[in-house]
């Protein structure tokens, strides 16, 4: 597989959506998330780097590791 960059911050590597595993960039992910109403990893890591305390990526989740890493939060 051709090597690609992406400005993706996914760390699952192993997932067929990650844009590293084919050309179609963000689609198939935002694809799966929209269909599953949930929040792609990378809205996440924005928030925290650290995402071991996860088990689940949906909206409410999303707002809930906001508020508990909102002084994390980079902006530029
Ligand atoms: S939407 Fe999905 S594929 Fe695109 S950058 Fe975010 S996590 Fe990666």
């Amino acid at each position: 597989m051709e090597n690609q960059i992406h400005f993706c911050t996914c760390k699952d590597l192993n997932c067929k959506l990650n844009p590293n595993n084919h050309n179609l960039g963000c689609d198939p992910c935002i694809k799966k998330n929209l269909k599953a109403g949930e929040i792609p990893g990378c809205f996440f890591n924005l928030v925290s780097d650290d995402l071991s305390q996860l088990n689940e990526f949906t909206l409410e989740s999303f707002a809930d590791f906001f508020h508990k890493n909102k002084e994390n939060v980079q902006k530029s």
